[in-house]
């Protein structure tokens, strides 16, 4: 079986990042990528409010558009799969910056609140079928501040109700995330073109989301893969 190059962490127009879903899925198709998941914010409602004073109101998907954002991402997964046989696999990013903690959502059918606790949002992944990922949980940034704080000092309770931890992000690779043998994944947490540069995961399954998803699930076919540019394939 072959291994498939994937990113499962990735930000359009549709939260903060630079790139549409198409020009994002026309990047990593011509790079030759196998597999991405599209994954952009949905913000607690405190930050919500915060944000929208902040930067006006294009940092997350608000619950009345997410059937629309669905919709596009069914149409262009399409799309990438006629013209790259790229697979685009749904998903979210449960932000919640009040409580700190970031949790990818993959494949999910339906609109989840990252207002709920995080057991609560792992049970509603599990039964919509999806993926659940906790997104940089050692991460620092300049100023001192952890997004998924909370994620990472309960690890114990959380360790095995997640499909898997992220094990690098971006340029970060976090071996202490690594010495606990979690499940682990890579991912670009892509926002802007420059992110394509980064940390991925190589999985060796079959070219279709519940084999990708058991794989993550599994984690015994799967490495970390420093991607610098160039054509895949
Ligand atoms: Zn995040
Ligand atoms: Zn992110």
């Amino acid at each position: 079986m072959e291994w498939l190059y994937c990113d499962f962490h990735i930000h359009t127009t549709w939260s903060d990042g630079d790139l549409s879903i198409k020009d994002v899925v026309q990047l990593y198709g011509e790079a030759g990528f196998d597999v991405i998941a599209i994954t952009d914010h949905i913000l607690d409602s405190k930050s919500l409010l915060q944000a929208n004073k902040a930067y006006g109101n294009h940092c997350s998907i608000e619950k009345k558009d997410f059937i629309h954002y669905q919709r596009e991402l069914w149409n262009v997964a399409r799309y990438a799969w006629e013209a790259y046989k790229m697979l685009v696999i749904p998903g979210i990013e449960l932000t919640n910056d009040t409580s700190k903690y970031h949790i990818l959502a993959l494949d999910n059918k339906e609109y989840i609140s990252p207002d709920l606790g995080v057991e609560d949002i792992l049970n509603e992944i599990k039964a919509q079928g999806g993926i659940s990922i906790a997104c940089h949980p050692y991460i620092r940034n300049h100023s001192g501040e952890a997004p998924s704080e909370y994620l990472w000092t309960n690890q114990d309770r959380f360790a095995l109700k997640f499909d898997a931890w992220e094990v690098a992000n971006r340029d970060d690779l976090f071996n202490v995330v690594g010495l606990k043998k979690f499940n682990y994944i890579a991912n670009s947490d892509f926002h802007q073109v420059k992110h394509l540069r980064s940390w991925k995961t190589l999985l060796r399954c079959s070219r279709n989301t519940e084999a990708v998803k058991q794989a993550i699930r599994t984690n015994e076919a799967v490495a970390l893969f420093l991607y610098r540019g160039g054509s895949l394939k």
